[in-house]
């Protein structure tokens, strides 16, 4: 009898802690409307929402409006726009809309600042030089982000950056456990080496001037994947006429062949 109690108790136990962890980690989920404003600013200002057909227009909107239900997007000295959020969650739905259930579990909170801060977060003073980073160790599943960076990376189509997307970027290789240029998540085990050495030789023909990938790639492999995936993004016919095994090795990597969407 009393055998029966304990294990009984102990399958309840078990049973509070699955439903909490389950409550903490599964997403909301969207109504599938999304406003009427939105769409409207995502038509203006995503070129890459804007060139889908209705039907991934739809699923795009889906993936936005699940992003922004489940991660809180806090401004500090800034009051966050409309347009603020719909560039934020399209940044994060750009690199993996070809991942049909991806959600970023890794991410709670985007955190964005007026513009560019320092190493201690402050928006004043010297060496504001940081546009964006993910967070780690106390400041694990926040991202920060400058306002300005931001709307610079979708209003700038020809410079190769985008600061946000460059950031989920980083989250994607992240969500593996391991920030190393090597999205295992989405790059299966056979096509991982290889991606190394190609990143490996890449970062090379950077420090030695002879790539027009920006020279941030080449301070290590997961800047690289960051720096070579925003070209990929925001210029993928110049890519692919300069770096073709490049755009071939990323376009495997995020499923979606970019030149279908500019058009
Ligand atoms: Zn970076």
């Amino acid at each position: 009898m009393e055998t029966y109690i304990t294990i009984t108790l102990l399958t309840v136990v078990t049973l509070i802690f699955l439903l909490k962890h389950i409550k903490t980690t599964s997403w909301k989920k969207p109504t599938g409307n999304l406003s009427k404003n939105a769409k409207f600013i995502l038509l203006n200002n995503i070129r890459f929402y804007y060139n889908l057909s209705s039907l991934n227009k739809k699923h795009f909107e889906y993936k936005v409006e699940e992003f922004l239900l489940n991660v809180n997007i806090i401004g500090v000295e800034t009051i966050i726009t409309e347009t603020d959020r719909i560039l934020i969650a399209s940044s994060a739905i750009i690199p993996i809309f070809a991942f049909k259930n991806w959600k970023y579990r890794n991410l709670k909170e985007v955190i964005v600042y007026p513009s560019n801060f320092n190493m201690s977060f402050k928006t004043t003073g010297l060496l504001r030089d940081i546009k964006g980073l993910v967070g780690t160790g106390y400041m694990e599943g926040k991202m920060l982000l400058s306002k300005t960076a931001l709307h610079h990376g979708f209003s700038n189509q020809t410079d190769k950056r985008n600061t946000a997307l460059h950031e989920f970027i980083h989250l994607i290789d992240k969500a593996d456990g391991i920030v190393d240029g090597i999205p295992k998540l989405l790059l299966e085990e056979p096509n991982q080496i290889p991606w190394l050495e190609y990143m490996y030789k890449q970062i090379g023909l950077i420090k030695t001037k002879q790539s027009d990938i920006h020279e941030y790639g080449a301070t290590n492999e997961m800047e690289f994947f960051s720096v070579a995936s925003e070209y990929f993004f925001e210029r993928p016919k110049l890519l692919k006429k300069k770096h073709p095994k490049l755009y071939n090795k990323l376009k495997h990597i995020f499923k979606q062949d970019m030149i279908n969407h500019w058009n």
